[in-house]
């Protein structure tokens, strides 16, 4: 599903060039329940930004569903990739406060001009399945973290993309609704979704099948356990 050889990526601070990922190299099938940790500033963020189209890589290659991810995409392109095989869950929930749960969940399919009235059918039945159901003409501001998390990934999931990237979308949660949301994502992936979360929680990270460890820039490569003598 995902695959990257050697990407390289540098910010520019003044005079100075920060080298932030080190030549990644990465791959996640599809179906796959994968998180990514690593200490603050190791470039979790910046590593799923660039697999979500949302910035680009300076050096190597990106695959996404069998696309190469040109770094010089143009801008229409990219928000077409985006809209298509990527669904976005955020720490800080990312929901539009003046508009009520339904219509965040809906919104994506604005963008892909879909009906007033097939967006709002399909809205509510992604709202259902997050057990939202009856919290749909409620504002975001109504709504607990764990709801409003729940209506985020509902509006991730109802443009059936490939893939689900979620940057540490328990972050502002405690622990008992951090768990709950696992469960809607694993729930998610066991329908099949490629599901990968940046987290710094090595409980969270535990629910996943495999976790990817990043530090400095770099994927640090698995030491093999110790055998017993
Ligand atoms: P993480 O998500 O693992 O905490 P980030 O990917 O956000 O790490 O950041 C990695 C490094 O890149 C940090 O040193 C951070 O300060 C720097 N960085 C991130 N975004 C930018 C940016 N837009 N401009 C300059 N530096 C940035
Ligand atoms: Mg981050």
């Amino acid at each position: 599903m995902i695959q990257l050889t050697n990407i390289n990526k540098y910010y520019s601070i003044g005079h100075n060039r920060l080298h932030v990922l080190k030549g990644i190299d990465m791959e996640i099938g599809e179906g796959e329940l994968v998180s990514i940790m690593g200490s603050s500033g190791s470039g979790k963020s910046t590593m799923l930004n660039i697999l979500g189209i949302l910035d680009s890589h300076d050096a190597g290659e990106y695959k996404l569903a069998g696309h190469v991810i040109d770094r010089n995409l143009s801008q229409t392109k990219a928000a077409w990739y985006r809209n298509h095989l990527i669904g976005f869950v955020f720490q800080s929930f990312n929901l539009l406060s003046f508009k009520n749960a339904l219509e965040n969940v809906a919104l994506p399919l604005y963008y892909q001009k879909v009906s007033r009235r097939e967006r709002n059918k399909l809205a509510l039945e992604y709202l259902d399945r997050v057990g939202l159901k009856d919290w749909a003409e409620h504002l975001p501001s109504e709504m607990s973290g764990g709801q409003k998390q729940r209506v985020a990934i509902a509006r991730s999931l109802i443009s059936r993309p490939k893939v689900i990237l979620a940057d540490e979308p328990t972050g502002a949660l405690d622990s008992k609704t951090s768990y709950e949301v696992m469960e809607l994502f694993k729930g998610v992936h066991r329908e099949g979704m490629t599901v990968i979360i940046v987290t710094h929680e090595n409980d969270i990270a535990a629910m996943t099948q495999r976790t990817i460890r990043l530090r400095d820039g770099v994927i640090e490569t698995a030491v093999p356990e110790l055998m017993p003598a």
